[in-house]
Protein backbone atom coordinates (compact mmCIF):
# COMPACT_ATOMS: atom_id res chain seq x y z
CA UNK A 1 0.00 0.00 0.00
CA UNK A 2 1.35 3.52 -1.08
CA UNK A 3 1.45 6.25 1.50
CA UNK A 4 1.12 9.22 -1.55
CA UNK A 5 -1.73 8.81 -4.65
CA UNK A 6 -2.10 11.32 -7.12
CA UNK A 7 -6.04 11.29 -6.36
CA UNK A 8 -7.86 9.65 -2.50
CA UNK A 9 -11.26 9.51 -2.35
CA UNK A 10 -13.12 9.59 0.68
CA UNK A 11 -16.26 7.54 -0.20
CA UNK A 12 -17.37 4.06 -2.21
CA UNK A 13 -20.88 5.34 -3.59
CA UNK A 14 -21.87 6.27 -7.68
CA UNK A 15 -20.20 9.04 -7.08
CA UNK A 16 -16.67 8.16 -5.33
CA UNK A 17 -16.15 4.68 -7.27
CA UNK A 18 -16.60 5.88 -10.63
CA UNK A 19 -14.51 8.61 -10.07
CA UNK A 20 -11.68 6.33 -9.15
CA UNK A 21 -12.19 3.93 -11.57
CA UNK A 22 -12.36 7.07 -14.20
CA UNK A 23 -9.03 8.34 -12.57
CA UNK A 24 -7.28 4.87 -12.41
CA UNK A 25 -8.36 4.71 -16.15
CA UNK A 26 -6.50 8.02 -17.06
CA UNK A 27 -3.42 6.26 -15.15
CA UNK A 28 -3.83 8.41 -11.96
CA UNK A 29 -2.91 6.34 -8.83
CA UNK A 30 -5.72 6.13 -6.62
CA UNK A 31 -6.98 5.21 -3.36
CA UNK A 32 -10.70 5.09 -2.11
CA UNK A 33 -11.22 5.27 1.68
CA UNK A 34 -14.62 3.55 2.61
CA UNK A 35 -15.99 3.26 6.14
CA UNK A 36 -18.45 0.64 5.61
CA UNK A 37 -18.00 -2.88 5.41
CA UNK A 38 -18.46 -3.12 1.59
CA UNK A 39 -18.35 -0.69 -1.47
CA UNK A 40 -21.10 1.17 -3.44
CA UNK A 41 -22.44 3.76 -0.90
CA UNK A 42 -26.28 4.79 -0.51
CA UNK A 43 -26.89 3.36 -4.05
CA UNK A 44 -25.93 -0.19 -4.32
CA UNK A 45 -26.52 -1.42 -0.43
CA UNK A 46 -29.39 0.55 0.47
CA UNK A 47 -31.18 2.95 -2.36
CA UNK A 48 -30.85 1.89 -5.91
CA UNK A 49 -30.40 -1.31 -6.32
CA UNK A 50 -32.00 -2.94 -3.17
CA UNK A 51 -35.23 -0.62 -3.89
CA UNK A 52 -35.34 -1.61 -7.31
CA UNK A 53 -35.26 -5.38 -6.89
CA UNK A 54 -38.37 -5.11 -3.91
CA UNK A 55 -40.03 -2.78 -6.99
CA UNK A 56 -39.46 -5.20 -9.82
CA UNK A 57 -40.48 -8.70 -7.88
CA UNK A 58 -43.80 -7.00 -6.14
CA UNK A 59 -44.60 -6.02 -9.39
CA UNK A 60 -44.10 -9.30 -10.72
CA UNK A 61 -46.55 -10.72 -7.68
CA UNK A 62 -49.15 -8.30 -8.16
CA UNK A 63 -48.96 -9.01 -11.95
CA UNK A 64 -49.04 -12.25 -11.49
CA UNK A 65 -52.44 -11.78 -8.99
CA UNK A 66 -53.94 -9.53 -10.95
CA UNK A 67 -53.50 -9.33 -14.72
CA UNK A 68 -52.46 -12.88 -15.36
CA UNK A 69 -55.92 -13.71 -16.06
CA UNK A 70 -56.87 -11.03 -17.87
CA UNK A 71 -53.89 -12.41 -20.41
CA UNK A 72 -55.67 -16.16 -20.19
CA UNK A 73 -53.25 -17.43 -17.87
CA UNK A 74 -54.90 -18.84 -15.20
CA UNK A 75 -52.87 -19.72 -12.22
CA UNK A 76 -54.09 -20.42 -8.18
CA UNK A 77 -53.60 -16.82 -6.08
CA UNK A 78 -49.72 -15.90 -5.88
CA UNK A 79 -48.57 -16.83 -2.47
CA UNK A 80 -46.40 -14.58 -1.01
CA UNK A 81 -42.61 -16.05 0.55
CA UNK A 82 -41.42 -12.54 1.66
CA UNK A 83 -38.27 -14.00 2.94
CA UNK A 84 -37.10 -15.43 -0.31
CA UNK A 85 -37.98 -12.04 -2.22
CA UNK A 86 -35.89 -10.08 0.01
CA UNK A 87 -33.20 -12.83 -0.39
CA UNK A 88 -33.29 -11.98 -4.11
CA UNK A 89 -33.05 -8.35 -3.31
CA UNK A 90 -30.42 -9.14 -1.19
CA UNK A 91 -28.23 -10.86 -3.67
CA UNK A 92 -28.43 -8.53 -6.44
CA UNK A 93 -27.28 -6.02 -3.70
CA UNK A 94 -24.14 -8.67 -3.00
CA UNK A 95 -23.43 -8.90 -6.41
CA UNK A 96 -23.28 -5.26 -7.39
CA UNK A 97 -21.48 -4.81 -4.30
CA UNK A 98 -18.66 -7.67 -5.16
CA UNK A 99 -18.96 -6.06 -9.06
CA UNK A 100 -17.58 -2.66 -7.60
CA UNK A 101 -14.65 -4.25 -5.30
CA UNK A 102 -13.77 -6.54 -8.37
CA UNK A 103 -13.61 -3.51 -10.90
CA UNK A 104 -11.18 -1.43 -7.77
CA UNK A 105 -8.80 -4.58 -7.97
CA UNK A 106 -8.80 -4.81 -12.26
CA UNK A 107 -8.38 -0.90 -11.99
CA UNK A 108 -5.21 -1.47 -9.18
CA UNK A 109 -6.99 1.12 -6.76
CA UNK A 110 -5.74 0.79 -3.11
CA UNK A 111 -9.14 0.28 -0.64
CA UNK A 112 -8.55 1.82 2.70
CA UNK A 113 -11.19 0.75 5.08
CA UNK A 114 -12.12 2.98 7.90
CA UNK A 115 -13.16 6.88 8.32
CA UNK A 116 -11.94 9.60 6.17
CA UNK A 117 -11.32 12.80 7.33
CA UNK A 118 -9.17 15.80 5.81
CA UNK A 119 -5.99 16.33 8.28
CA UNK A 120 -5.07 19.41 6.04
CA UNK A 121 -4.82 20.54 2.04
CA UNK A 122 -3.46 17.11 0.58
CA UNK A 123 -3.39 15.08 3.40
CA UNK A 124 -6.27 12.35 4.77
CA UNK A 125 -6.51 10.50 7.82
CA UNK A 126 -7.93 7.19 7.88
CA UNK A 127 -9.23 5.57 11.23
CA UNK A 128 -9.96 2.08 11.22
CA UNK A 129 -10.85 1.75 14.50
CA UNK A 130 -10.37 4.10 17.80
CA UNK A 131 -6.48 4.62 18.22
CA UNK A 132 -6.02 2.70 14.69
CA UNK A 133 -4.70 5.48 11.92
CA UNK A 134 -3.18 6.12 9.07
CA UNK A 135 -2.04 9.36 7.15
CA UNK A 136 -1.89 9.35 3.37
CA UNK A 137 -1.03 12.08 1.05
CA UNK A 138 -3.04 13.14 -2.00
CA UNK A 139 -2.70 15.61 -4.81
CA UNK A 140 -6.46 15.76 -4.82
CA UNK A 141 -9.09 14.56 -2.69
CA UNK A 142 -12.58 14.17 -3.35
CA UNK A 143 -15.25 14.19 -1.13
CA UNK A 144 -17.81 11.43 -1.82
CA UNK A 145 -19.64 11.16 1.45
CA UNK A 146 -22.75 11.36 0.17
CA UNK A 147 -25.94 11.73 2.46
CA UNK A 148 -28.28 10.25 4.57
CA UNK A 149 -32.15 10.11 5.49
CA UNK A 150 -33.43 13.52 6.53
CA UNK A 151 -35.14 13.82 10.49
CA UNK A 152 -38.56 14.53 10.71
CA UNK A 153 -38.69 17.25 13.86
CA UNK A 154 -40.39 15.09 16.89
CA UNK A 155 -39.98 11.89 15.67
CA UNK A 156 -37.58 9.00 16.42
CA UNK A 157 -36.53 6.34 14.27
CA UNK A 158 -36.34 2.96 15.36
CA UNK A 159 -35.69 0.90 12.14
CA UNK A 160 -38.48 -1.12 13.41
CA UNK A 161 -41.67 0.31 13.59
CA UNK A 162 -40.67 3.65 12.61
CA UNK A 163 -38.59 3.44 9.72
CA UNK A 164 -36.29 5.16 7.07
CA UNK A 165 -36.31 4.16 3.26
CA UNK A 166 -32.89 1.52 4.70
CA UNK A 167 -35.57 -0.44 7.38
CA UNK A 168 -38.36 -0.30 4.73
CA UNK A 169 -35.98 -2.51 2.40
CA UNK A 170 -35.47 -4.88 5.50
CA UNK A 171 -39.66 -5.47 7.27
CA UNK A 172 -39.58 -8.82 8.01
CA UNK A 173 -43.26 -8.70 7.16
CA UNK A 174 -45.99 -6.57 5.28
CA UNK A 175 -47.21 -4.18 7.76
CA UNK A 176 -51.47 -3.98 7.47
CA UNK A 177 -51.23 -0.49 7.68
CA UNK A 178 -48.04 1.51 6.11
CA UNK A 179 -48.00 5.38 6.81
CA UNK A 180 -45.30 7.37 4.49
CA UNK A 181 -44.63 10.80 5.53
CA UNK A 182 -43.25 11.99 2.26
CA UNK A 183 -44.69 11.91 -1.38
CA UNK A 184 -41.01 11.88 -2.97
CA UNK A 185 -39.65 9.55 -5.04
CA UNK A 186 -38.66 7.43 -2.26
CA UNK A 187 -41.91 7.46 -0.63
CA UNK A 188 -43.74 6.31 -3.35
CA UNK A 189 -41.55 3.62 -4.28
CA UNK A 190 -41.67 2.31 -1.41
CA UNK A 191 -45.07 3.14 -0.44
CA UNK A 192 -45.75 0.96 -3.99
CA UNK A 193 -43.75 -2.36 -3.30
CA UNK A 194 -45.13 -2.41 0.07
CA UNK A 195 -48.59 -1.80 -1.17
CA UNK A 196 -48.34 -4.58 -3.68
CA UNK A 197 -46.98 -7.27 -1.00
CA UNK A 198 -50.83 -6.11 0.98
CA UNK A 199 -49.66 -3.29 2.85
CA UNK A 200 -52.90 -0.36 3.26
CA UNK A 201 -51.06 2.85 2.41
CA UNK A 202 -51.41 6.16 3.16
CA UNK A 203 -49.31 9.23 2.27
CA UNK A 204 -48.82 12.32 4.15
CA UNK A 205 -47.40 14.75 1.95
CA UNK A 206 -47.00 18.91 3.50
CA UNK A 207 -47.25 19.92 0.09
CA UNK A 208 -50.38 20.21 -1.88
CA UNK A 209 -49.17 17.76 -4.52
CA UNK A 210 -46.75 14.69 -5.07
CA UNK A 211 -43.40 14.41 -6.71
CA UNK A 212 -42.56 18.21 -6.20
CA UNK A 213 -40.10 19.20 -8.70
CA UNK A 214 -41.51 16.88 -11.45
CA UNK A 215 -44.26 18.33 -14.61
CA UNK A 216 -47.33 18.80 -12.87
CA UNK A 217 -49.63 17.27 -15.35
CA UNK A 218 -47.60 14.64 -14.92
CA UNK A 219 -47.92 14.34 -11.49
CA UNK A 220 -51.55 14.72 -11.17
CA UNK A 221 -51.69 11.39 -13.94
CA UNK A 222 -49.49 9.75 -11.47
CA UNK A 223 -51.74 10.48 -8.07
CA UNK A 224 -54.89 9.46 -10.02
CA UNK A 225 -52.90 5.78 -11.37
CA UNK A 226 -51.62 5.33 -7.37
CA UNK A 227 -54.96 6.19 -5.92
CA UNK A 228 -56.75 3.82 -8.33
CA UNK A 229 -53.87 1.37 -7.47
CA UNK A 230 -55.45 1.45 -3.34
CA UNK A 231 -53.22 4.08 -2.18
CA UNK A 232 -54.43 6.77 -0.22
CA UNK A 233 -52.62 10.43 0.01
CA UNK A 234 -53.54 13.26 2.47
CA UNK A 235 -51.63 16.22 0.45
CA UNK A 236 -51.16 19.68 2.69
CA UNK A 237 -50.84 17.97 5.65
CA UNK A 238 -48.17 17.46 8.13
CA UNK A 239 -47.83 15.10 10.82
CA UNK A 240 -47.91 17.22 14.70
CA UNK A 241 -47.37 14.10 16.17
CA UNK A 242 -46.93 10.19 16.70
CA UNK A 243 -47.70 8.05 19.90
CA UNK A 244 -46.00 4.63 19.35
CA UNK A 245 -47.31 4.00 23.18
CA UNK A 246 -50.37 1.25 21.89
CA UNK A 247 -50.15 -1.89 19.18
CA UNK A 248 -50.56 0.48 16.46
CA UNK A 249 -48.64 3.82 15.69
CA UNK A 250 -51.08 6.84 15.44
CA UNK A 251 -49.76 9.21 13.62
CA UNK A 252 -51.78 13.03 14.10
CA UNK A 253 -51.90 14.55 11.12
CA UNK A 254 -52.78 18.16 10.52
CA UNK A 255 -54.06 20.37 7.87
CA UNK A 256 -50.99 22.91 6.71
CA UNK A 257 -53.87 25.34 6.58
CA UNK A 258 -55.16 24.74 10.07
CA UNK A 259 -58.33 23.04 11.27
CA UNK A 260 -59.50 19.57 12.12
CA UNK A 261 -56.81 17.08 11.76
CA UNK A 262 -57.28 13.41 12.40
CA UNK A 263 -54.75 10.31 13.29
CA UNK A 264 -53.92 7.89 10.77
CA UNK A 265 -53.19 4.34 12.68
CA UNK A 266 -50.06 2.55 11.27
CA UNK A 267 -48.41 -0.92 11.90
CA UNK A 268 -45.23 1.03 10.38
CA UNK A 269 -44.36 4.43 9.34
CA UNK A 270 -41.88 5.28 7.14
CA UNK A 271 -40.28 8.81 6.87
CA UNK A 272 -38.96 9.68 3.53
CA UNK A 273 -39.05 13.33 3.97
CA UNK A 274 -35.83 14.03 2.01
CA UNK A 275 -32.10 13.55 2.34
CA UNK A 276 -29.30 15.65 3.92
CA UNK A 277 -25.34 15.83 2.89
CA UNK A 278 -23.46 13.85 5.11
CA UNK A 279 -20.45 16.03 5.30
CA UNK A 280 -19.83 16.06 9.22
CA UNK A 281 -16.86 14.56 10.78
CA UNK A 282 -14.56 15.40 8.11
CA UNK A 283 -12.49 18.00 9.55
CA UNK A 284 -13.82 20.57 6.83
CA UNK A 285 -14.38 23.52 9.15
CA UNK A 286 -10.58 23.12 10.54
CA UNK A 287 -8.88 22.87 7.08
CA UNK A 288 -11.73 25.99 5.52
CA UNK A 289 -13.86 23.91 3.09
CA UNK A 290 -17.07 26.21 2.88
CA UNK A 291 -20.11 24.42 2.87
CA UNK A 292 -23.99 26.14 2.66
CA UNK A 293 -26.86 26.59 5.25
CA UNK A 294 -28.17 22.94 4.58
CA UNK A 295 -24.15 21.54 4.84
CA UNK A 296 -23.71 20.83 0.97
CA UNK A 297 -19.99 21.62 0.48
CA UNK A 298 -19.69 24.47 -1.61
CA UNK A 299 -17.88 23.88 -5.14
CA UNK A 300 -17.21 25.75 -8.30
CA UNK A 301 -17.80 24.45 -12.04
CA UNK A 302 -15.28 22.55 -11.77
CA UNK A 303 -16.34 20.72 -8.46
CA UNK A 304 -13.32 22.34 -6.67
CA UNK A 305 -14.22 23.47 -2.81
CA UNK A 306 -13.17 26.30 -1.34
CA UNK A 307 -9.29 24.77 -0.48
CA UNK A 308 -6.90 24.09 -3.66
CA UNK A 309 -6.86 20.20 -4.00
CA UNK A 310 -9.92 19.24 -2.37
CA UNK A 311 -12.83 18.43 -4.68
CA UNK A 312 -16.43 17.34 -3.71
CA UNK A 313 -19.08 15.20 -5.85
CA UNK A 314 -22.47 13.67 -5.56
CA UNK A 315 -24.85 14.26 -3.11
CA UNK A 316 -22.70 15.74 -0.92
CA UNK A 317 -23.04 19.21 -3.07
CA UNK A 318 -25.81 20.77 -4.69
CA UNK A 319 -27.78 19.56 -7.39
CA UNK A 320 -30.55 16.34 -7.05
CA UNK A 321 -29.91 13.54 -5.23
CA UNK A 322 -29.10 11.15 -8.07
CA UNK A 323 -27.07 8.39 -8.41
CA UNK A 324 -26.46 9.15 -11.96
CA UNK A 325 -25.85 12.93 -11.26
CA UNK A 326 -23.04 11.48 -8.64
CA UNK A 327 -21.61 9.21 -11.67
CA UNK A 328 -21.20 12.38 -13.74
CA UNK A 329 -19.57 14.50 -11.58
CA UNK A 330 -17.23 11.73 -10.76
CA UNK A 331 -16.37 11.32 -13.77
CA UNK A 332 -15.49 14.62 -14.80
CA UNK A 333 -13.76 15.44 -11.36
CA UNK A 334 -11.48 12.17 -12.71
CA UNK A 335 -10.88 13.82 -16.10
CA UNK A 336 -9.73 17.76 -14.44
CA UNK A 337 -7.15 15.78 -12.29
CA UNK A 338 -5.83 14.21 -14.91
CA UNK A 339 -5.71 17.50 -16.54
CA UNK A 340 -8.46 17.13 -18.96
CA UNK A 341 -11.76 19.06 -19.74
CA UNK A 342 -14.07 17.09 -17.31
CA UNK A 343 -18.02 18.74 -17.73
CA UNK A 344 -21.42 17.86 -16.34
CA UNK A 345 -24.31 18.90 -18.61
CA UNK A 346 -27.17 19.76 -15.90
CA UNK A 347 -29.64 20.34 -18.23
CA UNK A 348 -29.78 16.71 -19.73
CA UNK A 349 -30.65 14.99 -15.87
CA UNK A 350 -33.18 12.61 -16.46
CA UNK A 351 -34.90 11.46 -13.61
CA UNK A 352 -37.37 8.59 -12.78
CA UNK A 353 -39.84 7.08 -9.76
CA UNK A 354 -39.65 3.93 -10.31
CA UNK A 355 -43.27 3.19 -9.59
CA UNK A 356 -45.65 1.51 -12.10
CA UNK A 357 -46.28 2.78 -14.70
CA UNK A 358 -42.91 4.05 -14.54
CA UNK A 359 -42.72 7.99 -14.37
CA UNK A 360 -39.36 9.78 -16.39
CA UNK A 361 -38.56 13.54 -17.07
CA UNK A 362 -35.49 15.26 -18.02
CA UNK A 363 -34.95 19.24 -18.68
CA UNK A 364 -37.80 21.63 -17.96
CA UNK A 365 -41.18 21.34 -17.05
CA UNK A 366 -44.34 23.59 -18.51
CA UNK A 367 -44.13 25.50 -15.43
CA UNK A 368 -40.56 25.91 -15.51
CA UNK A 369 -40.55 27.31 -19.26
CA UNK A 370 -43.85 29.34 -18.27
CA UNK A 371 -41.93 31.17 -15.64
CA UNK A 372 -39.26 31.66 -17.62
CA UNK A 373 -41.08 33.38 -20.13
CA UNK A 374 -40.06 30.67 -22.92
CA UNK A 375 -42.46 30.43 -25.46
CA UNK A 376 -43.13 26.66 -26.20
CA UNK A 377 -44.76 24.00 -27.93
CA UNK A 378 -46.36 20.92 -26.56
CA UNK A 379 -46.14 17.72 -28.50
CA UNK A 380 -48.06 15.03 -26.22
CA UNK A 381 -49.50 11.44 -27.49
CA UNK A 382 -50.86 8.90 -25.67
CA UNK A 383 -49.85 5.00 -24.98
CA UNK A 384 -53.48 3.96 -25.42
CA UNK A 385 -52.42 4.54 -29.03
CA UNK A 386 -49.61 2.71 -29.19
CA UNK A 387 -49.84 -0.66 -30.46
CA UNK A 388 -46.64 -2.14 -28.39
CA UNK A 389 -48.16 -0.80 -24.96
CA UNK A 390 -51.62 -2.11 -25.91
CA UNK A 391 -50.41 -5.48 -26.75
CA UNK A 392 -48.64 -5.65 -23.22
CA UNK A 393 -51.91 -4.28 -21.52
CA UNK A 394 -50.10 -1.12 -20.34
CA UNK A 395 -52.19 1.69 -21.61
CA UNK A 396 -51.87 4.23 -18.81
CA UNK A 397 -50.08 7.69 -19.52
CA UNK A 398 -48.20 9.71 -22.10
CA UNK A 399 -45.21 11.12 -23.88
CA UNK A 400 -45.47 14.80 -23.77
CA UNK A 401 -42.06 16.43 -25.32
CA UNK A 402 -41.81 20.60 -25.07
CA UNK A 403 -39.76 22.17 -27.81
CA UNK A 404 -38.84 25.88 -28.48
CA UNK A 405 -41.83 27.31 -30.33
CA UNK A 406 -39.00 29.16 -32.38
CA UNK A 407 -36.35 27.12 -32.78
CA UNK A 408 -38.13 23.56 -32.23
CA UNK A 409 -35.52 22.91 -30.18
CA UNK A 410 -36.28 19.80 -27.14
CA UNK A 411 -36.16 21.47 -23.95
CA UNK A 412 -37.79 18.90 -22.01
CA UNK A 413 -39.74 15.19 -22.03
CA UNK A 414 -41.86 13.89 -19.84
CA UNK A 415 -43.43 10.52 -19.30
CA UNK A 416 -45.77 8.51 -17.23
CA UNK A 417 -46.28 5.00 -18.75
CA UNK A 418 -43.78 1.54 -19.53
CA UNK A 419 -40.06 1.33 -19.21
CA UNK A 420 -40.61 5.07 -18.83
CA UNK A 421 -37.01 5.21 -17.59
CA UNK A 422 -35.69 3.39 -20.66
CA UNK A 423 -37.40 5.97 -22.90
CA UNK A 424 -36.25 8.94 -21.79
CA UNK A 425 -32.61 8.34 -22.70
CA UNK A 426 -33.78 9.20 -26.23
CA UNK A 427 -34.80 12.37 -25.41
CA UNK A 428 -31.72 12.12 -23.83
CA UNK A 429 -29.34 11.96 -26.38
CA UNK A 430 -31.52 14.32 -28.51
CA UNK A 431 -30.94 17.56 -26.13
CA UNK A 432 -27.39 16.49 -25.30
CA UNK A 433 -26.82 17.05 -28.78
CA UNK A 434 -29.45 19.88 -29.37
CA UNK A 435 -31.96 18.00 -31.46
CA UNK A 436 -35.23 19.35 -32.55
CA UNK A 437 -38.82 17.67 -32.42
CA UNK A 438 -38.62 17.10 -36.58
CA UNK A 439 -35.32 15.41 -35.73
CA UNK A 440 -36.46 13.24 -33.31
CA UNK A 441 -39.87 12.39 -36.07
CA UNK A 442 -37.59 12.04 -38.82
CA UNK A 443 -35.75 9.20 -36.93
CA UNK A 444 -37.02 5.54 -37.93
CA UNK A 445 -38.11 4.16 -34.98
CA UNK A 446 -39.21 0.13 -34.88
CA UNK A 447 -42.38 -1.54 -35.12
CA UNK A 448 -44.55 -1.73 -32.83
CA UNK A 449 -42.40 -0.45 -29.87
CA UNK A 450 -43.00 1.78 -26.88
CA UNK A 451 -40.69 4.01 -28.63
CA UNK A 452 -42.43 5.18 -31.42
CA UNK A 453 -45.02 6.77 -28.88
CA UNK A 454 -41.81 8.98 -28.01
CA UNK A 455 -41.27 9.76 -31.50
CA UNK A 456 -45.16 10.24 -32.04
CA UNK A 457 -44.80 13.43 -29.67
CA UNK A 458 -42.25 14.90 -31.56
CA UNK A 459 -44.58 14.58 -34.42
CA UNK A 460 -46.84 16.58 -32.60
CA UNK A 461 -44.31 19.00 -31.38
CA UNK A 462 -43.08 19.29 -34.53
CA UNK A 463 -46.44 18.84 -36.81
CA UNK A 464 -49.05 16.61 -36.29
CA UNK A 465 -49.30 12.55 -34.75
CA UNK A 466 -49.67 9.97 -37.12
CA UNK A 467 -51.78 7.87 -35.14
CA UNK A 468 -54.05 10.32 -33.63
C1 LIG B 1 -34.13 4.10 -1.04
C2 LIG B 1 -33.35 4.92 -2.05
C3 LIG B 1 -33.56 4.69 -3.39
C4 LIG B 1 -32.84 5.41 -4.33
N1 LIG B 1 -33.08 5.17 -5.65
C5 LIG B 1 -32.40 5.86 -6.58
C6 LIG B 1 -32.61 5.59 -7.96
O1 LIG B 1 -33.39 4.72 -8.34
N2 LIG B 1 -31.88 6.29 -8.86
C7 LIG B 1 -31.01 7.27 -8.47
O2 LIG B 1 -30.39 7.89 -9.34
N3 LIG B 1 -30.79 7.54 -7.17
C8 LIG B 1 -31.47 6.86 -6.22
N4 LIG B 1 -31.22 7.11 -4.89
C9 LIG B 1 -30.24 8.17 -4.55
C10 LIG B 1 -28.82 7.64 -4.68
O3 LIG B 1 -28.67 6.50 -3.88
C11 LIG B 1 -27.83 8.72 -4.28
O4 LIG B 1 -28.08 9.89 -5.03
C12 LIG B 1 -26.40 8.27 -4.54
O5 LIG B 1 -26.11 7.10 -3.81
C13 LIG B 1 -25.41 9.37 -4.16
O6 LIG B 1 -24.13 8.90 -4.40
P1 LIG B 1 -22.86 9.46 -3.63
O7 LIG B 1 -21.70 8.75 -4.21
O8 LIG B 1 -22.88 10.93 -3.63
O9 LIG B 1 -23.06 9.03 -2.10
P2 LIG B 1 -23.44 7.68 -1.39
O10 LIG B 1 -23.98 6.68 -2.30
O11 LIG B 1 -24.29 8.08 -0.22
O12 LIG B 1 -22.06 7.12 -0.86
C14 LIG B 1 -21.32 7.77 0.11
C15 LIG B 1 -20.34 6.79 0.71
O13 LIG B 1 -19.42 7.50 1.52
C16 LIG B 1 -19.14 6.74 2.68
N5 LIG B 1 -18.66 7.67 3.69
C17 LIG B 1 -19.30 8.74 4.23
N6 LIG B 1 -18.49 9.39 5.08
C18 LIG B 1 -17.31 8.73 5.08
C19 LIG B 1 -16.08 8.93 5.75
N7 LIG B 1 -15.90 9.96 6.56
N8 LIG B 1 -15.09 8.05 5.53
C20 LIG B 1 -15.26 6.99 4.69
N9 LIG B 1 -16.40 6.76 4.03
C21 LIG B 1 -17.41 7.63 4.21
C22 LIG B 1 -20.48 6.12 3.01
O14 LIG B 1 -20.32 5.00 3.86
C23 LIG B 1 -20.97 5.74 1.62
O15 LIG B 1 -20.52 4.47 1.26
C24 LIG B 1 -31.90 6.39 -3.92
C25 LIG B 1 -31.67 6.60 -2.56
C26 LIG B 1 -32.38 5.87 -1.63
C27 LIG B 1 -32.12 6.10 -0.18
Amino acid sequence: MADSYDLAVIGSGPGGYICAIRAAQLGLSVAVVEKQPTFGGTCLNIGCIPSKALLHTSEMFETAGREFAGFGIDIAAPKLDLARMLAHKDAAVAASVAGVEYLFKKNKIDTLRGTGAIAGPGKVTVTAQPGESRVVAARTIVIATGSVSAPLAGVEIDERRIVTSTGALVLKQVPRRLAVIGAGVIGLELGSAWRRLGAEVTVIEFLDRILPGMDGEVARQVQRILTRQGMSFRLANKVAAVDGKGKALAVAVEPVAGGHGETVEADVMLVAVGRRPYTDGLGLDAVGVKRDERGRVVVDDRFQTSVAGIAAIGDAIAGPMLAHKAEDEGIAVAEIAAGKAGHVNYDVIPSVVYTAPEVAAVGRSEEELKEAGVAYRVGKFPFSANGRARAMGAKDGFVKLLADAASDRVLGCHIIGPFAGELIAEACVLMEFAGAAEDLARVCHAHPTLSEAVREAAFAAWSQPIHM
